[in-house]
Formats: C-alpha cells, structure tokens, sequence
C-alpha cells in the first residue's frame, strides 16, 4: 500500500521546525512529494517569486526546471544521500530523498543560492531580456545567499539526518498505519464476529420465542385434548378410570355409578387398589406393570368392592395413555354382574332344557307304550266281543226261559265290560293320538242342531232305563258350522254320558242350544251330584276325578274331559263349567259359526247321513260306566 507523506509526517510539526531554521539559517526549504507537489516550505527568494516565476518566459524555464528536479527525485539513486541541481535561471538547489522501508516517499530541497558571487552582468542581461526591474531584480539577486561548499555540505548532513530523522518517523507511522490497518481488519474481523455471533444469537433468541409459543401452543392443545378426552370419556357408558402409579387422576361419572359414588371427583387421589378385591390385587398389579411396558392385553375378569362394600363382578382392560404430557394407565371397567347372571339363566336353562328332552323322552316312549298297549288291549277285546255275539246269537235258540235270562244276564255284564275296556282303550288311543299331534279332524258345514239333537235323542232312551230324564231345546232348527262330526260325537256322548253317570235316578239332563250369528252355544246341565268348587279348575286335566277313593260309586278314567277339552279348543272353541256341589253341573261349549271352503272355494259341505239310531252302538260303549239298574 502507498502512502503518502503526509500521512506519515506530521507536517505541521515539520513546519514549525524547519521555520525556526530559516529564521537561523536564512536558507529556504521545501518538501515536495513523489507527484512534485510543495507540501510545505518557506522562504522563497523573491527573484524567484517576485521574477522569474512572474515573467512567462522565465516562468517557463522555473516550470521545466521543476519538472527536471521531479524527474530527478524520482529517479534519485538511493545510495546517494544528496544532490544539488543549478535552475534554469541560473540558482542552485540542493535536494534529500526520503525513503521509508526503501520506498521513496518525498524529497527534501532547500535553495535557491549560490556557491559562489553570482555574475551581476549576467543577471542584468536577463533583467533587460525579460524585462525586470533591473535595480530591483538585482536587490532581489543579492538578497540570494552565497554559500560555502563547505557549510552547504555541512547543512546537508544536517538535512540528511532530517531526512532520515523524518524517514524513522515515517516508518514509525508506517507501522502504527500498519497496526491500525490490521487492528481495523481485527477489529472489522472482529466486528463481523460480532455481527455474525449477533445474527446468530438474534436467531437463537428468534428461535427459543418460536420454540416458547410452540411449546404453549403445544401445552395449550394438550390441555385441549385432555379436557376433549375427558368429555369424551365422561360421556362413554363404560366406567374409566386413568392412573399413575397406582393413583387415580380421573375417573368418570359411569365408573363412580358403577362403585356406588355420586361424584366421580371422590376418586381424585385414592389408590386404584382400593376397589379391586384382595384376591384379585396379584392378578391387576402384574396386569398393571405389564400394560404400563406397552404390552397388548386382552380383557380380564375381576371382583370389585363398591363404596357400600358389596361385591361385583366386572372386566378390565387396561393400556398405557398420554395425558398431561405424562404417561399413564387408563383402565375401562364394565358391570358383568348381569352378564354373569345371564350366564347363569342360560346355564339353568340348558338344564331344563336338557331336563325337558328327557321329559320328552320319556313322554314319546309312554306315548307309543299306550297306543301299543291299547292296540293290543283292542284285539283281543274284538275278539271277545264277536264271540259274545255269536253266544247271544246261539242263546235266541234256548228254548228255556229260566236258562235263557239267566245266560242273558251274564253276557250282558260281559258285554258291558267289554265296552268298558273298548271305552278306556279307545280314550287312551285318542289322547295319545292328540299328544303326538296326530288326532287330526275333518271339518265340514254341517248342521249342529241336528247332530246335538240325534245325539241327545239316542242317549234319551239310555236315560229313561235309568230314570233320568234327558230334555232337548233349541233356539233354532238349523246352524250350519264347520266341525268334524266325530269329535261332536265324542264331545257330546262324553258329557252326557259324565251328566247321566253323576246323576241320580229321578234327576234331569237338559241339553240346550243358543245361538248368535257368530257362535252357537251348547249347554249340557244337570241336576246331579255337582263338583267341588276346588275341583272346578282342574277338572279338564287329565286324570282328574272327583272322588278317588276305591268306594267311588262310579267307574271312569279321568280322561274323558281331557279329550272333549282338545277337540273344542281344535275346533277354536271354548268349555267352562258351572256348578255347585251337590245340585248339579253345566257344562257350557262355545262354538265359532263359520263355515269353510274346499280347495275350489266351494263350502264343504256335510256328507254325514247319521241318524240317531247310527248312535245306539258307540253309545253302549260310551255308556258302559254306567251300571245299568
Ligand atoms: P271319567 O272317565 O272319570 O268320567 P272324565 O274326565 O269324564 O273322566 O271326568 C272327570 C271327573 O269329573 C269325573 O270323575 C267326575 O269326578 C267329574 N265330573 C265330570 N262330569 C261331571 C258331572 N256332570 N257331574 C259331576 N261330576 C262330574
């Protein structure tokens, strides 16, 4: 880097020196820098200033001799500590380098003067030449000094040390600009650190406040979610409860309903242990530490203790869950008393269930035990029955009379068993048949006044050889129903075989019928014996009868009104009965009048012709309980 001189030397300084010099000296100097610029001096002769350089063609002459000493101090040998240089017009100068760390910076001149008496004639021509003031140009030419060589040579040497004495300055300030230079580049060096350390902390700080909201932000959004998980948990039917370190930090409203507590803030604070039975506190610490590893589990059963110490059954699944920024266990708990006593219904139920195929079992192979048995009870009975006919047959022909009554008299008690055991055979068959959903009727329109009317008729005379009286009314003659006159039959001749065999000689049997567009009622009442009123509710089970002692009066089964029961409700009617002990019975049929369509949705209509008379041989059978008098 360049520097200029008076960058490194103090001029002002330098100024005040070299004054007091000329005003010692009377010698004028001048320092000029590299560019032959007067940076300062003083005493300028007054040829000079006041003349030569006045004059433009002696002017002239002082411009080529500056150039000539510029060019001279720039190409100065350095070893040379000094040279002198004779101006154009005549005055001499002397001149010093300056040289800083062997740069030359300046140069030092000092003059104009004479070595020796300047020639007057010489000066006078060039005042006329140029035209001067003569007298005044040569007062001013003697006012130039005229120096010893000597004394000049001895001033140099004082200039030399000047100049070198300016060069060390020079150098000084070299260095200090030097030290500056690399203080500024320190300090610039270390200002960008500064500013790059600035910037960065700028950053951090920028940073950390970005960092700061971020983190509240986050916490903000976690309370959030930990007052959306609460709602959310608050609402679910299932109870939660959420802990750390076995301590509960939420539990919602269903798992207080669950212990038994109103408020669900109650649980705040207390063990997780405190509820769950001593024998069950094994089994959940392990589940616990498990699920707090993140394992997966599935569903456990435990016992719980409700706040009134009551014991309940329920499952618990539980897996680790961040909340407050922490992790936590959060356990749903659900009420499987019920479940477990639904468990225990369906378990009582598949017994029962299990009891009632057996029952049914059982029941099947009974069912099929009665219809074999009365299969066989019937051949025989057939049997027995043909040949009683044919002996009745053989007895026309016996001539004695005392023989035959006497014979008469005991196929008729034969005859009346017969029946009997044709009567108990042909109950049991039925209601097998109807057990096993295989009595099955054919309906027709018929006319129910008619049958019911045959029916009583042909019982009638039965009636009359016991001295009962069996009465018939109607409210009309015809009301035509669908019905299986088979099973009339059966209903009929049971009722009034029941009414006849429970009422006394002399008693009254009166069957009625009423009608209504939609039902037809028939009444079968009678002034016999009546039924206890606690036995009115069960007299149409099955093996039901009044009077079970050994000495009863009458024979039956107890199956009879079982049967008439089935075929009225298989007609989708109803019986009831009425009575009071000891002055009779009514039993009451309510029939549904409707009638019904063939396939082509034709009215099916009856194809029966029975007549009364058709009746005398199932009623000797239906009758056969009857002792005849
Ligand atoms: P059973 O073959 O024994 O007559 P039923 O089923 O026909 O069987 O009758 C059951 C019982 O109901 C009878 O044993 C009797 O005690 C009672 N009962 C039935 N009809 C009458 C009636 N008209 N009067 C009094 N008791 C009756």
């Amino acid at each position: 880097m360049k520097y200029r001189l008076e960058n490194l030397i103090d001029i002002e300084k330098f100024r005040k020196l070299m004054e007091e010099f000329y005003n010692i000296s009377n010698i004028p100097y001048g320092l000029i820098d590299l560019e032959g610029n007067v940076v300062c001096g003083a005493g300028w002769q007054d040829i000079c200033t006041k003349f030569h350089r006045v004059n433009p063609k002696s002017a002239k002459r002082c411009e080529e001799s500056d150039a000539s000493i510029k060019n001279r101090t720039k190409k100065l040998d350095l070893n040379k500590k000094y040279g002198f240089y004779k101006c154009k017009n005549g005055l001499i100068e002397g001149f010093i380098p300056i040289i800083v760390r062997e740069k030359h910076i300046g140069t030092l001149c000092f003059g104009q003067f004479f070595f020796e008496k300047p020639d007057v004639e010489h000066f006078k021509k060039q005042a006329e030449e140029m035209g001067y003031d003569k007298e005044a140009y040569l007062k001013a030419l003697s006012k130039v000094p005229v120096l010893d060589k000597e004394q000049v040579e001895g001033y140099m040497r004082y200039f030399v040390r000047l100049a070198e004495m300016l060069s060390d300055i020079g150098l000084q300030q070299f260095k200090l600009k030097d030290s500056e230079k690399l203080l500024l580049q320190y300090n610039k060096a270390l200002e960008d650190l500064v500013a790059d350390k600035t910037e960065k902390l700028e950053e951090l700080s920028e940073k950390l406040q970005n960092d700061e909201s971020q983190r509240k932000t986050i916490e903000e959004n976690l309370k959030e979610t930990n007052k959306r998980y609460e709602k959310l948990m608050e609402v679910l039917p299932g109870g939660i409860v959420i802990h750390k370190e076995g301590e509960i930090i939420f539990a919602n409203s269903s798992f207080a309903k669950l212990l038994g507590e109103e408020d669900s803030e109650k649980f705040k604070g207390k063990s997780v242990f405190s509820f769950i039975h001593p024998d069950h506190y094994g089994k959940a610490k392990n589940r616990i530490s498990r699920s707090k590893k993140g394992e997966p589990l599935s569903l456990r059963e435990y016992k719980f203790v409700k706040v009134n110490g009551k014991v309940i059954e329920v499952d618990a699944i539980s897996t680790s869950f961040p909340y407050d920024g922490e992790t936590a266990i959060l356990s749903v708990i659900r009420d499987i008393s019920y479940r477990k006593q639904v468990e225990k219904l369906k378990q009582k139920v598949e017994e029962k269930m299990k009891l009632l195929k057996e029952v049914q079992e059982y029941d099947k192979i009974r069912t099929e035990f009665f219809a074999n048995l009365s299969h066989e009870i019937r051949t025989p009975l057939n049997l027995i029955y043909s040949t009683l006919q044919l002996l009745e047959y053989d007895l026309k022909r016996v001539s004695n009379d005392l023989e035959k009554t006497k014979f008469n008299k005991r196929l008729g008690i034969i005859k009346q068993n017969c029946n009997r055991l044709l009567r108990l055979t042909n109950n049991i068959l039925d209601m097998t048949k109807i057990d096993s959903g295989y009595f099955k009727l054919k309906f027709q329109n018929c006319n129910i006044v008619k049958i019911i009317e045959d029916i009583t008729l042909s019982v009638a005379e039965f009636g009359q050889n016991n001295n009962i009286e069996i009465i018939f009314d109607t409210d009309v003659e015809e009301k035509i129903i669908a019905l299986d006159t088979n099973a009339i039959e059966r209903i009929m001749l049971n009722l009034l075989s029941n009414a006849v065999k429970f009422t006394g000689t002399g008693g009254k049997v009166l069957v009625k019928i009423t009608t209504t567009d939609d039902t037809v009622i028939i009444s079968v009442k009678d002034t016999g014996i009546g039924i206890p009123k606690e036995r009115i509710n069960t007299i149409f089970d099955r093996f039901t009868q009044v009077d079970k002692s050994f000495v009863r009066s009458h024979e039956g089964s107890g199956i009879g009104l079982s049967i008439v029961k089935a075929l009225v409700d298989m007609h989708d009617g109803e019986i009831s009965v009425e009575s009071e002990y000891g002055k009779g019975s009514e039993f009451i049929v309510k029939l549904p009048a409707r009638q019904i369509e063939n396939e082509n949705g034709e009215l099916e209509n009856c194809k029966s012709d029975k007549d009364y008379k058709d009746y005398m041989e199932v009623i000797d059978v239906e009758f056969s309980d009857i002792y005849a008098s």
